[in-house]
């Protein structure tokens, strides 16, 4: 029921890493709710992973997927040209 009432905006969300933009909707009271400590995944159940993470880090999926990368995709030649 009280979810029904809020309103979702669209909400353009650029990446810190790639400057792409994200068109995302969701509800302002979700996102206080969730700056006042509401888990992520409850304050916002209709968003995708990748998107919740845009909100959450500023990162977009892509981003975050080269910031971590699983372990297992390492290749170790690659080490050489890492600068950070
Ligand atoms: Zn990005």
């Amino acid at each position: 029921m009280e979810a029904q009432t809020k309103t979702r905006v669209q909400h353009a969300m650029i990446c810190i890493c790639c400057r792409n933009v994200f068109n995302i909707s969701f509800a302002v009271e979700d996102y206080i709710d969730w700056k006042q400590g509401k888990h992520i995944q409850n304050a916002f159940p209709y968003l995708n992973a990748g998107n919740r993470e845009l909100i959450q880090s500023g990162t977009c999926s892509s981003c975050f997927d080269e910031l971590f990368p699983e372990e297992d995709d390492r290749d170790p030649s690659d080490d050489n040209h890492l600068e950070q």
